[in-house]
């Protein structure tokens, strides 16, 4: 059984964050050290903790953030010049938050690479 990490007290709303989007699959909030003048996180509800955890029947949660993604980034104002989406697996990539999650990152012309 996976540990549980502060997301999850986020989506159950146990601790303040900044609460964009929320439904019976995925919730979004601002991330707290953004990185880009728009910086969103976007997880699933339910606890997974990286990508290589992901099984078929969390689909429908996976989709869902996409299709959220895409909502965000037009309430954002960011569809037409564009923004990037990330999700770190594990430590080469720099996850430290073991309940996976998208970043939506836009505002600005994004570098090369940006986490
Ligand atoms: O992909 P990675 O695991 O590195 O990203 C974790 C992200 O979660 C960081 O961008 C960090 O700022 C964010 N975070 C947050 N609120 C917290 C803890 C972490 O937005 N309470």
């Amino acid at each position: 059984m996976a540990e549980e990490t502060i997301f999850s007290k986020i989506i159950r709303r146990e601790i303040p964050a900044d609460v964009i989007y929320q439904d019976e699959l995925v919730t979004a909030f601002r991330d707290i050290a953004p990185q880009a003048p728009s910086h969103i996180l976007i997880v699933p509800n339910t606890l997974i903790p990286t990508v290589n955890d992901v099984k078929p029947e969390h689909e429908m949660a996976l989709g869902r953030m996409m299709t959220v993604a895409a909502k965000i980034a037009e309430q954002e104002g960011l569809a037409e010049e564009g923004y990037r989406l990330i999700v770190n697996c594990n430590r080469h990539a720099g996850q430290e938050v073991y309940h996976l999650h998208m970043h939506l990152l836009g505002g600005q012309a994004l570098g090369p690479m940006l986490t």
